[in-house]
């Protein structure tokens, strides 16, 4: 939920990708207005090829960035109709501004329900963190580099690692998720080729 807050309240305005009827992936800023315990809510009028899109797809790809911190997201959305759109505008005064008074009809609601994605934080670069973030019933967003059995300690793979974040006190060493960058140098040189890419 931090992290949501973050989403919604610091950073709030988003990348949201779709697919266009051209079959290509279409993006657009969106700005991601309000949340509770059942997901993340943002509105777009009905007259929009993105509503369009929204209604017959029901699945998006958010990205979104600030102060060297990135959240990304990804997974199921739902239209809500009018719900939560009185809030939402209690909460994001500028958009009595972009549609005054009666003109906020021509607006729905959409909801992330169910999603997977994570944190991304470079502001210390030689100690970048990385956190898997999920709403509803979305499954676990790992899908970095792991070590199989067959690890022999030979540590190759701590001295190609940018960011030092491989366990070695361990046989199989283990790789420490929340740090690692997914670069796979460390898969590359293993001579035993027991690092695998999850995902
Ligand atoms: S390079 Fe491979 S065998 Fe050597 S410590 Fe790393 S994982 Fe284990
Ligand atoms: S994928 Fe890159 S950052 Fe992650 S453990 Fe391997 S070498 Fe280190």
């Amino acid at each position: 939920m931090d992290y949501i807050k973050t989403l919604v309240e610091e950073i709030h305005s988003t990348t949201v990708a779709t697919i266009g009827a051209d079959g290509h992936p279409q993006t657009r800023i969106i700005d991601m207005m309000y949340y509770d315990e059942k997901g993340i809510y943002f509105l777009t009028a009905k007259g929009k090829a993105f509503y369009a899109q929204l209604m017959e797809q029901q699945y998006v790809a958010v990205s979104a960035t600030k102060k060297k911190t990135a959240i990304s997201l990804r997974g199921k959305v739902k239209n809500i109709g009018k719900k939560n759109l009185d809030i939402m505008f209690e909460k994001n005064p500028y958009m009595k501004e972009i549609y005054p008074g009666d003109t906020k009809e021509a607006l729905e609601v959409f909801c992330i329900y169910e999603a997977q994605g994570e944190y991304f934080d470079i502001s210390n670069p030689s100690n970048i963190v990385r956190e898997a973030i999920i709403i509803g019933g979305g499954s676990s967003a790992w899908n970095g580099y792991y070590v199989e059995k067959g690890c022999n300690g030979c540590n190759l793979c701590l001295s190609v690692c940018p960011q030092k974040c491989i366990d070695i006190s361990l046989v199989p060493v283990v790789i420490n998720q929340k740090h690692c960058l997914h670069c796979g140098r460390c898969a590359k040189i293993c001579p035993g080729q027991c690092i695998k890419k999850r995902g």
